[in-house]
């Protein structure tokens, strides 16, 4: 048996980031001139987002931007999503993708996920917020295959 105790502490602590991100999402706002953008739209939760990017060359996100109109998990998921692919390439970024998807499917142990990222890793625990938490990188997804497409 696993003692109960630090399991809470550790959920306060992923509250915390969660707040953090939401209070003070990172990367918020509109981009000029994005090179490719997308929607998602959650309808059990009524969650908005839009993803724009500006890439580098074809290669390489330069600078990634979000709006939202969404519960708090689907806002600190992508302010979170932000800050880990900003600077990444495409092939990086699809990695990145797949791997917070195998984590909110259980398919990954939130140990194998660094930085922020590792506190949604209780969004697990109710899977109707999975979707909450997974849309704004499948609007990730969608503007990286945007961008491919018109390259
Ligand atoms: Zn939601």
């Amino acid at each position: 048996m696993t003692p109960t105790e630090p399991k809470i502490e550790l959920d306060a602590l992923y509250q915390e980031v969660i707040r953090d991100h939401c209070k003070d999402p990172r990367n918020y706002g509109r981009l000029e001139n994005p090179d490719a953008q997308a929607e998602g739209y959650n309808p059990l939760c009524g969650d908005q987002v839009s993803v724009a990017l500006q890439m580098n060359g074809n290669e390489c996100i330069k600078k990634i931007c979000f709006q939202s109109k969404a519960c708090s998990i689907c806002t600190a998921s992508a302010s979170m999503m932000t800050e880990e692919v900003e600077r990444m390439t495409k092939t990086e970024a699809s990695q990145a993708i797949n791997s917070f998807r195998e984590l909110m499917q259980g398919q990954k142990d939130p140990t194998e996920i660094e930085g922020d990222l590792q506190s949604l890793a209780g969004v697990r625990n109710f899977p109707v917020r999975i979707k909450c938490a997974l849309l704004p990188w499948l609007a990730l997804r969608d503007a990286l295959e945007k961008d491919e497409k018109k390259a």
